[in-house]
């Protein structure tokens, strides 16, 4: 706990000034805050910004507590590939992907010895056990320290549980030095390999097989998302009207329903006593990855019913998570923040005055313009594909290819798609390695500023390319209607909003990013950590005179 350097009261107790007669009768200052001793930092995956706008009048619980702290509606995850892992790797690294090394959720190495040169963001492909679909799960990618880990560093007897719906957010929020990590696989929560399930986890996945077994006829409709409940026509299906009805026994319709952040909350909240978190002077750290909004913004859309349920659900049940905080008598900051944006799908788009929005040309395929590549420069490779990667990001050559040839397809391939209607921008690698790493605001950042963020020069691709805003990288596919992870503003901008007890409120629209959150945080708890090793700064989330950054 620190003082203010000079404060009345202690000036008069060492004698360094008279007390004047009216002491007595002066309002007493409130007696400085100590550190909290827990922090909870919540993801929920693709809540953006204008998802958040749309909905907070009508948050009452848990979001609503956090509405009245230091909100940030313009938060930006600044960098070019707005996926899931990169998203949740700059939270509590207060590191861009371009420094803490998580580019993607997968990327290429044409160079791995083993068949799948595909890597896994969170898996440890060292492990012959490992491979990019069926992960051996780990941070290992993770360059830099989380705020747990610096916490464990600065005191071993600080704690750093993560637990979330996917194994990716549980790492890039945890890092490599974790007490526990949980995260949703198949069944119910797992862990690391090799690691029996604690007390909590078995306890909690008992509780979800009995309700998966009792199956739900679905959730009652609130009456704030009566104006969206309309069907939509996408493929041979439509969406939505659903309410989330689960037949008895379904795994699936668990998984994709509003229960599974329950679960995970539920399980934080276990976890908290397992570990008596913040239960002493000993800052700990709670990172919860709540994937549910992500998975079902996925399957349909976000200007349905299926969205508004979930989100007043993630309302109540933060509600429910923070008032029982508040009977443990734990003094708590919160953070809340998404690990990206996301947008609706296009069919319902065309409907709702944005036309523009429209799905990728099959022919940007990596297949197709392997295919096209190959034909037009004459170069073929005898073993795998010509090209690995995506149309939206990263673009590897095969590792097959000499210099020259390396140069022949990547001028080749730089043509065509600068050439497509789609395509907004293509990078070369030399050029973004070349590039400086952005400053100022995120609003303001060039493409080529945004995709820096996003580059690695061991990660990234030869070239990068950007499709045009509106463009979804994902065909027609019922059961995954609309996506995210593109450089335009519908997926970069999140909330970030931060709650203590006692913490004077404020609203600030000023766009902020997502790598403030880390020097926030170290900075309200004491922690020091030199300011090189951050992309973000300290944002001051005392809406008063005071200043959190200097406590
Ligand atoms: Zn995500």
């Amino acid at each position: 706990m620190r003082f203010p350097i000079f404060s009345l009261a202690f000036a008069v107790v060492v004698g360094l000034v008279t007390a004047p007669p009216t002491l007595a009768e002066e309002p007493q200052l409130p007696e400085a805050k100590g550190p909290p001793t827990l922090v909870v930092a919540i993801a929920v995956d693709q809540f953006s910004a204008d998802l958040f706008a749309q909905y907070r009048r009508f948050f009452t619980k848990g979001l609503a507590r956090l509405g009245e702290g230091a909100v940030f509606p313009s938060g930006y995850q600044s960098h070019a590939a707005t996926e899931t892992c990169p998203g949740h790797s700059t939270i509590l690294t207060g590191a861009r992907p371009a420094r803490n090394g998580v580019i993607a959720n997968w990327w290429f190495d044409p160079k791995i010895t083993r068949g799948d040169k595909r890597v896994y963001c969170a898996e440890d492909e060292t492990d012959p056990a490992s491979t990019s679909r069926k992960p051996v799960v780990s941070a290992v990618h993770l360059k830099v320290q989380t705020l747990g880990e610096r916490l464990k560093s600065a005191n071993p007897a600080s704690r750093n549980v993560a637990v979330s719906g996917k194994d990716r957010a549980a790492m890039m929020m945890g890092g490599r030095n974790v007490d526990a990590a949980y995260w949703w696989a198949k069944k119910g929560f797992g862990t690391f390999a090799g690691t029996a399930l604690g007390k909590s986890a078995l306890e909690m996945n008992l509780k979800i097989a009995e309700r998966i077994e009792e199956g739900s006829p679905g959730f009652e409709l609130p009456a704030f998302c009566a104006a969206r409940d309309r069907a939509v026509a996408i493929g041979k299906g439509s969406v939505g009207t659903g309410r989330f009805a689960r037949p008895a026994g379904d795994l699936r319709a668990f998984q994709v329903s509003p229960l599974l952040d329950r679960a995970t909350a539920a399980l934080a909240l276990s976890l908290v006593d397992e570990f008596q978190l913040g239960r002493d002077d000993v800052p700990d750290v709670l990172s919860i990855g709540l994937s549910g909004t992500d998975i079902i913004g996925h399957a349909y859309g976000h200007q349905g019913v299926e969205i508004c349920i979930q989100l007043a659900q993630v309302d109540d049940m933060l509600g429910q998570l923070f008032g029982s905080l508040d009977q443990r008598g734990i003094d708590f900051v919160a953070v809340l923040t998404a690990d990206h944006g996301g947008i609706d799908a296009p069919e319902r788009l065309a409907q709702q005055a944005y036309p523009i929005a429209e799905r990728v040309d099959p022919d940007l395929s990596i297949e197709a313009l392997g295919q096209r590549i190959g034909n037009e420069t004459g170069v073929t490779v005898s073993k795998g594909p010509l090209l690995l990667g995506g149309v939206n990001g990263d673009i590897y050559l095969s590792a097959e290819l000499n210099a020259e040839q390396r140069k022949t397809v990547a001028m080749a391939l730089l043509a065509t798609l600068k050439a497509h209607p789609q395509i907004a921008a293509v990078f070369h690698g030399d050029e973004l390695a070349a590039a400086p790493m952005p400053v100022g605001s995120p609003q303001d950042w060039t493409l080529l500023d945004r995709a820096r963020a996003s580059y690695d020069e061991s990660r990234s691709g030869d070239l990068v390319a950007v499709l045009k805003r509106g463009v979804l990288a994902l065909p027609v596919r019922l059961g995954l209607v609309a996506t995210h992870g593109s450089v335009w503003d519908y997926d970069r901008r999140v909330p970030i909003l931060f709650w203590r007890e006692g913490l004077a409120g404020l609203e600030q629209p000023a766009p902020i990013e997502t790598v403030d959150i880390a020097p926030t945080l170290a900075s309200l708890l004491g922690l020091n950590v030199p300011e090189s090793e951050f992309d973000g700064r300290c944002l001051d989330i005392d809406g008063g005179p005071d200043d959190s950054c200097t406590q």
